[in-house]
Parts: C-alpha cells; structure tokens; sequence
C-alpha cells in the first residue's frame, strides 16, 4: 500500500518566528514517525536550518520549495542541492506552476533539477498541471504528457524509485477553487497510466501521486479518499497549525481505514 505524504508549501510567508510556532505545533502534533503517513513542511530557504532544528526528532520532515541544477559556484541567489541535504532536507519540491508561469521555468530546466536532486540523494516532488485554458480546451491530458516528458526525460526507473509526482491544477492553485474528486482522480488516473506506458505497471503502482489546489479540512478526506490520490500537497492551509492537522488528520483516518 502507498504511503499517504501530506506536505506543506509555506511557498514566500512566515518569517523565523512565526515559521518555529508553526513547526513546534506540527511536531508536537506529530512527536514521531507514522507508519501510514509522511508529514512534510517546506519553509523558504532562509528558515531550512531553523525548522529543521525545530521538528529534528519529530514525525515532521523539511523539504525545500526548490532548486539549482549546479553543484556550486558562480550562481548568484541560486542554491545546490547538497546545501538543502547538508541543513536536513529530505525533499525538493520541483516545478511548481509559481515557477513555471511566474518565472518562467521550462521543462528543460526542471528535467535538469530532477536529474541534480536524484543525484544528490534529496527526493523530488515533481508538479505538474494545466492551466484553465488548457482544460476549457480539452487539452489537460496532453498538458500533463507534455509536463511529465519533459521532467523525466532521461530518467531511469532506479532513478525514479524516490520521485513524488504532485498534480496541481493551475485553476486550483490558491484560488479556493477545488479540483472536484472525479477531476482529480481522473488526472491522477491519467498520470499514473503515464507512468505505467513509461516505466512499468509495478512501479506505476507503487508512485505515489499528490493532489493540490485549495485542499482544505473539508475536502482533505474526499479527495485524499480517490484511489489515485495519495497525499496533498497543500499552500495557503498549511501556514496555520489550526488548518493543516486536519488535513494531516484526514490522511490518518484514511490510512487506518
Ligand atoms: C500549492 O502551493 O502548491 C498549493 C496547492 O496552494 P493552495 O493549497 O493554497 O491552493
């Protein structure tokens, strides 16, 4: 059975001090690891080192909200991907629709930093999803196809073995729109057959898919309920204590069930 991840995208908020309340609150919600779900938090950069003080010894892991494809040097603003494992990250979020369509990050760019985090020893959560005009279009399948390609390009399946894949539908994404669960189990469906005609069917079986867009307390456990579903990958519930154990409480429920 797979493991249900419910991860938290703080994406540009909190500052040291509301960041550590939050984490405290998290890990002591969570005082050690879960058999039938992963707790994931990803604070900005500055904070990495803080929070992952703050939950060490906790069930609440610290992944980071990116990455860069060069192991170092002379790349201003950028950060490499032994620094995020040096302050304890255990994942990288990759290609999240913010850095596909606000700066602008193309396929190419994020198959080069799956490629460096796989490497590097940090697991990849790899966004995808399509735009409103993509899906009024008819077009979210080869949307998806086109994103998955070209992320995972020249990706084995050993490779592979440790990527999370996350589906956010752009039109869900911070908008309180909800995917309905038919939508989301449909592309879930979809992206897991992908994985299936890429790789194999026992490996297609085994990835875990991630849903996101405006999951909240009262759609968690319908949506994370969907048999593609395996975890949420969550932005503006997640900055509140009060708000995300819910949805961390929907994926235990779920997993006891
Ligand atoms: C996200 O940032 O990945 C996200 C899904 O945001 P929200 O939950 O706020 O829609």
């Amino acid at each position: 059975m797979r493991r249900f991840l419910v991860a938290g995208n703080w994406k540009m908020n909190t500052n040291r001090a509301s960041g550590q309340d939050l984490a405290a609150a998290l890990a002591e919600n969570a005082p050690a690891a879960e058999d039938g779900v992963e707790i994931l938090v990803c604070p900005p950069h500055p904070y990495l080192t803080t929070i992952a003080d703050k939950v060490s010894g906790s069930g609440v892991q610290v992944g980071a909200q990116d990455v860069y494809f060069e192991a170092g040097g002379a790349f201003t603003g950028e950060v490499a991907v032994d620094m995020l494992k040096d302050v304890g990250c255990e994942y990288v979020i990759i290609g999240h629709s913010e850095r596909r369509h606000v700066i602008g990050e193309t396929d190419e760019i994020i198959n080069r930093k799956v490629k460096a985090a796989i490497a590097g020893g940090v697991k990849v959560i790899l966004c995808v999803g399509e735009l409103l005009s993509d899906r009024e279009g008819g077009n979210t399948e080869s949307v998806l196809d086109a994103q998955m390609s070209g992320g995972l390009a020249d990706i084995s399946e050993q490779d592979a073995k440790e990527l999370v894949i996350a589906y956010e539908p752009v039109w869900a994404i911070g908008t309180g729109v909800t995917a309905s669960p038919e939508q989301a189990e449909s592309a879930h469906e979809h992206l897991r057959k992908w994985v299936a005609n890429r790789y194999n069917s026992t490996f297609s079986d085994q990835i875990r898919i991630l849903y996101g867009g405006s999951v909240k307390a009262d759609n968690a456990e319908t949506l994370m309920g969907q048999a593609n579903v395996d975890g949420a990958l969550v932005g503006g519930a997640s900055l509140k204590p009060e708000l995300f154990v819910p949805i961390i409480d929907a994926a235990r429920k779920l997993a006891s069930a």
